[in-house]
């Protein structure tokens, strides 16, 4: 396949590209930002924005775009040709290293959650090179970070590029008293799995629910659903393998290194896989991932969902977002070693991860909430809300037998000493079986399960690499001031065991018995968004990301606040919608239905003959209790929505009646509709069923 090696990243300014065009000492100095983060001079940028300009014009480029990722958790973009007007008439195509390394975008319509008011609206962006230009369409994209005119971050690469900072900073600290005095930086590594829905474009634009919200709102379960399991890892369609083809083809240009493709759990559901990178490319990656895949989609006739739950009684769809740390002389810090000295880093790394979730879990949470995930986590075909760490038996029983000094009664056979006796080969397969964990050791990684299908992977990594960060400074204060650095690595190790251990959890995360442990445990329980949005307000989560560089109160504040408006937002939407349907379609032909069945009884009673009409009479009656019930639920919903918008309430609070009062309201509305759509005429009913939409494809 030498095609598929030409087209792998044919369109991405990426190192061969550089190497090749830049000269030499301009791809050394670049190379030296990229590498060490030192700051780049404008007259290197000069030479780097033109010889940029040059390749991207050679492959038809008109326009470039500086591309940042503001609070929506979306992508924008703003499009600058590169023509410049001369004195006779004509253009000249130029880009100057000023255009390549700044852009003012007037922001003022993306959420700031305060921190710049509209009439200062002047954003930012800031070309961040250790992502790669790349070509899309007719532009040249320059992935970008956006900040406010005071400096304040926008947006969602910034902390995370800023996490990255610190977490090498930190392990390096470890790393050298563990003796490694080669690497010179510490990379968080990221491979998120991304799951979605495939549906028919014809069964879509038919239904206003999936248009304004990504999710259905009514809809009665299809007669089969996935109890078959016959979709799971079944044999692609044609349609989808011609759609996953095109996609790979899009993604590979753009140098993303698709990898694994499947059928998911639920009908018309399929997961993308890619091969792990950078945290930060990897997050530019899965934003690009999203979005060719719905531009894919629809050039195939279908409509890609990425909404965390579009249909209600089928699984839903998350991302597995897989993290560890990598040294840039190629060591996985996660990789259990071969050697007892290896061993002991390893244990450092993997109890600073467990102390660190332990402690932050709640931020973890929130990284993995948003309003459509409110539908999956604790319901039983994703991890619940509570975060707890998998690690498998054996390297269960290794902290514990470190922690009791080799002196309980564990069943590992031989006293371990770290630093001088080798672990047990930890057999892979046996820290995989578990998939019920949101947080699981698979091996050489942890796998964050409870990320929302349709979000950024920014806030989790962010939040992730702050928190393990703060902890490895913490091990290395102590390791630095330590007599005996083994003693100290055994001390550290027994303590995470002992104070941080009630976080990890091998057995079934779906079991209602878990949840009551847990609470034993005193780990939080924090149920939904609006409760995980309370976290950003809690002292030692501001500490800890203030400490570290990544967000400063007002940035944490103005989180707050965003997440508030969204939750609130989003279910002032779905609620209108909702009303929207029932009341111009599903009444309507609820009304219809009973006319039509009124109509028939009439018809039959003038006949004169003595017929059985009972069937007609029962579903005359039932037809019209369950349309003067969902008459009913549309009049409660609509004052409860209403009172939902009273001022003189905070962003806190009408989020909770949001939650408490409005969204259970639509719960019952739509018990009613559903109800109705199980015995209405379905040449009446109004939109396509869930057994159109789910096996149409
Ligand atoms: P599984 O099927 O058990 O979930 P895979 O081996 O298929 O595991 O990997 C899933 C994802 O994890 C892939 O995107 C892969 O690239 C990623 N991954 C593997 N190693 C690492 C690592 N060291 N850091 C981050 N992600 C990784
Ligand atoms: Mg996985």
């Amino acid at each position: 396949m030498s095609q598929l090696i030409e087209i792998f990243g044919s369109n991405v300014f990426n190192d061969a590209v550089m190497r090749e065009r830049l000269p030499k000492a301009t791809y050394k100095a670049l190379k030296k930002t990229i590498d060490d983060g030192l700051p780049l001079n404008l007259e290197i940028a000069e030479v780097v924005a033109s010889c940029m300009k040059d390749w991207a014009i050679e492959k038809g480029a008109t326009h470039f775009s500086h591309w940042f990722q503001p609070m929506t958790g979306i992508t924008a973009e703003k499009h600058d040709s590169f023509i410049n007007p001369t004195s006779d008439g004509k253009v000249i195509l130029e880009f100057s290293g000023k255009e390549l390394i700044k852009g003012e975008a007037d922001g003022s319509s993306f959420p700031s959650g305060g921190l710049r008011v509209t009439f200062e609206a002047r954003g930012y962006t800031a070309w961040d090179c250790t992502s790669p230009a790349f070509m899309k369409g007719n532009t040249l994209y320059i992935p970008t970070a956006f900040c406010s005119y005071n400096g304040d971050t926008l947006d969602k690469k910034t902390p995370l590029l800023r996490s990255m900072e610190c977490v090498s900073k930190n392990a390096l600290r470890v790393l050298r008293l563990f003796g490694n005095n080669t690497a010179t930086k510490v990379i968080a590594t990221v491979g998120p799995e991304q799951e979605y829905f495939l549906i028919d474009k014809k069964m879509y634009d038919q239904r206003k629910d999936l248009i304004f919200t990504g999710r259905t709102l009514f809809g009665a379960m299809a007669p089969k659903g996935q109890e078959m399991d016959d979709h799971y890892f079944g044999s692609i369609k044609p349609r989808i393998s011609a759609f996953m083809k095109d996609l790979d083809e899009e993604l590979w240009k753009l140098g993303i290194s698709a990898k694994t493709e499947h059928n998911e759990v639920a009908p018309a559901q399929h997961e993308l896989a890619p091969i792990f990178t950078t945290a930060n490319i990897a997050t530019d990656h899965n934003q690009l991932t999203m979005e060719l895949m719905k531009k894919t989609a629809l050039k195939h006739g279908m409509v890609c969902l990425l909404h965390e739950k579009p249909f209600a009684g089928v699984n839903g769809s998350g991302k597995h977002n897989n993290w560890s740390l990598s040294t840039n002389d190629g060591q996985n810090l996660l990789e259990p070693g071969k050697t007892p000295h290896e061993n002991a880093q390893f244990l450092i790394f993997l109890c600073a991860v467990v102390k660190a979730v332990d402690e932050y879990a709640d931020l973890l949470r929130l990284a993995g909430a948003n309003p459509g995930n409110d539908h999956r986590l604790g319901a039983n075909e994703a991890p619940p809300a509570i975060i707890s760490i998998f690690l498998g038996d054996e390297l269960t029983r290794i902290l514990e037998q470190i922690a009791c000094g080799g002196d309980c009664s564990s069943s590992i056979s031989s006293k371990l000493k770290v630093g001088v006796t080798t672990l047990p080969t930890l057999r892979q397969d046996s820290t995989d079986r578990n998939r019920t964990s949101p947080f699981a050791f698979t091996g050489n990684k942890f796998e964050f399960r409870m990320v929302g299908s349709s979000a950024s992977v920014a806030s989790p990594n962010f939040f992730l690499n702050t928190i393990v960060s703060e902890v490895l400074e913490q091990f290395s204060d102590r390791l630095e001031k330590a007599e005996d650095f083994n003693t100290e690595v055994n001390a550290i190790i027994k303590d995470v065991y002992e104070k941080n251990g009630r976080v990890i959890f091998n057995g079934n995360g779906y079991s209602d018995e878990w949840v009551l442990e847990a609470e034993k445990r005193g780990l939080p329980n924090l149920k939904s968004y609006v409760d995980a949005i309370t976290s950003l307000q809690v002292e030692k989560n501001m500490v800890v990301m203030e400490k570290h560089k990544v967000f400063n109160r007002n940035e944490m504040k103005s989180r707050y606040e965003i997440s508030l408006e969204k939750y609130i937002k989003s279910i002032n939407i779905e609620a209108l919608t909702m009303l929207e349907m029932a009341k111009r379609q599903i009444l309507p032909a609820a009304v219809r239905f009973a006319s039509e069945v009124a109509n028939s009884i009439n018809q039959i009673n003038s006949c004169g003959v003595a017929a059985d009409i009972s069937a007609n009479t029962e579903l005359l009656k039932e037809a019209a209790g369950l349309t003067s019930q969902l008459k009913k639920e549309i009049s409660e919903l609509e004052t409860k929505l209403c009172k939902a918008q009273e001022p003189n309430q905070n962003s806190y609070e009408q989020a909770v009646y949001y939650k408490d009062v409005v969204f259970i309201q639509m719960n019952s509305l739509r018990a009613a509709a559903d109800k109705l759509e199980s015995i209405v005429d379905s040449r009446i009913w109004p939109f396509p069923t869930y057994a159109d939409i789910l096996f149409n494809v």
